[in-house]
């Protein structure tokens, strides 16, 4: 595709926005724009930390509203660097050189909301964060608001030559920009120039959930059960939208800065109004067994794909590994009859959850809402502290 078309594509992005649950607007979406509130006054810089707020409290803004809190579930910690306050970091830009600003949030939304056309002289570049098969990521501080985001870089021409890829950039920057969910890595708006596309995304503090599982080997069972917990509540929200993942692994899932669970990389995402779609995708250990059947009538398939990966997530967050992990081949029929076995270390309750996720039939998995009151979570997750106090006498 022509550079020129390219850009053309990300001038204007139609969104199908179902925020009120069963009546979806279809809206026009300018460049960059994050929220659908409406403005009274403009001015003419863009303010980042604005737009994050916006994003959070994306009906009526008033003086009493609070500055961001990625995770209300989450309590304020001793932590530093409270996604709900502001940061500074310096130029040279290490994690480790992070400094806390708290600011009073009326000074922020009492200022009339801004359009937002974003360019990167607005943003000050810090140290990469990783690269990804397509994208540079790199820590950034927007100027004015001295907002912390990450900033995702893609070039144009890279993309042109992977078929598929610029639909694929385009899917996330369409979906993710209408998500707002704890759990869910918020896209605060984009921009390109002739080269590059960039996505201004939410700084993920504590990198990737997978590294974290490497380091760890595995996961103890109440941390698994709150991780899967705050999966379970991300995806039912993404449900409710008509979002199915398609790429539920921990590679796709970051942590904030509390250790809190979120879901990133919509490439493979899709809305899924008519329900049910035919195309293969994702990884393979993670893949139902409706999607790897081959013959065109049987891989057709609905959100209940999330599901049995997050069957998968479950086992792999308890034994450390995926439960069909094998050959290629071997992988593809261990899938199609569910052939797992779980270590009989594993609690009779976490067990129970996996193997009523794990199931063939997508219909007769277990759904988002019995997860979530499911006793092996409800048993982990009624309250924070009760797990770190767990966390604490049991090491
Ligand atoms: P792919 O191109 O297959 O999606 P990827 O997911 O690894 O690969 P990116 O999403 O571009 O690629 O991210 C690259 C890496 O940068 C991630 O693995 C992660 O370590 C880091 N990263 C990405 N986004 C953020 C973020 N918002 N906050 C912190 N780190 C991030
Ligand atoms: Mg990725």
């Amino acid at each position: 595709m022509a550079t020129r078309t390219l850009e053309a594509t990300f001038e204007s992005l139609s969104v199908n926005d179902e925020r009120d649950p069963g009546e979806s607007r279809l809206y026009q979406k300018q460049k960059s724009v994050v929220t659908t509130t409406q403005l009274s006054h403009n001015t003419s810089r863009p303010n980042l930390f604005k737009v994050a707020l916006q994003s959070q409290n994306s009906a009526t803004v008033t003086a009493s509203v609070k500055l961001p809190s990625q995770a209300a579930q989450w309590k304020e910690s001793a932590l530093p660097a409270s996604p709900g306050k502001k940061l500074a970091v310096s130029s040279r830009g290490s994690t480790d050189e992070l400094s806390v600003v708290e600011r009073k949030s009326a000074s922020y939304v009492d200022q009339p909301l801004t359009p937002k056309q974003f360019h990167l002289g607005m943003f000050e570049i810090g140290r990469p964060l990783g690269k990804g098969k397509f994208g540079r990521v790199y820590l950034a501080r927007e100027r004015t608001s001295n907002f912390i985001c990450a900033l995702k870089v893609l070039y144009k021409s890279e993309l042109q030559h992977g078929s598929g890829v610029e639909k694929q950039v385009r899917r996330e920057i369409e979906i993710q920009s209408n998500l707002r969910h704890p759990n869910i890595l918020k896209l605060y708006g984009h921009f390109h120039d002739s080269k590059r596309i960039f996505l201004i995304l939410e700084f993920a503090g504590k990198g990737e959930l997978y590294k974290h599982l490497r380091k760890e080997n595995r996961f103890p069972e109440w941390k698994a059960a709150q991780y899967i917990a705050q999966m379970a509540s991300a995806l039912r929200y993404l449900h409710r939208k008509h979002v199915i993942h398609r790429d539920i692994k921990p590679e796709n899932i970051l942590m904030g800065i509390h250790g809190e669970i979120k879901i990133s990389d919509f490439g493979w995402s899709v809305h899924a109004p008519n329900n049910r779609r035919a195309t293969l995708c994702g990884t393979l250990d993670y893949l139902p067994p409706e999607m790897i059947k081959s013959g065109s009538k049987d891989n057709w398939y609905n959100e209940k794909v999330d599901l049995w990966s997050l069957g998968v997530l479950t086992y792999e967050f308890l034994v450390g590994e995926a439960p069909f992990e094998d050959t290629p081949i071997m992988t593809q029929k261990r899938i199609a009859r569910a052939d797992m076995q779980i270590p009989e270390w594993v609690s009779k309750e976490a067990k129970d959850l996996i193997k009523k996720l794990l199931v063939l039939d997508p219909e007769k998995r277990l759904p988002l809402e019995d997860v979530q009151t499911h006793p092996w979570i409800i048993k982990h997750c009624v309250k924070g502290e009760r797990a770190a106090n767990r966390e604490r006498g049991s090491k």
